[in-house]
């Protein structure tokens, strides 16, 4: 996925629900960009994913 601002973000570490509700929160770890949100992720089919 990508943060707001377009910079790759990858979910390692995080669990994704069957509704595809990422957790944790995600955070962008590109210097300088300050996206930090609670993501869910669209059209999400593929169940749980820990
Ligand atoms: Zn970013």
């Amino acid at each position: 996925m990508t943060c707001a601002r377009g910079h790759a973000i990858v979910l390692s570490g995080h669990t994704i629900s069957a509704r595809g509700e990422v957790r944790p929160s995600v955070v962008c770890r590109t210097p300088g960009c300050d996206f930090h949100d609670w993501v869910r992720l669209k059209d999400w089919t593929d169940g749980v994913l820990t």
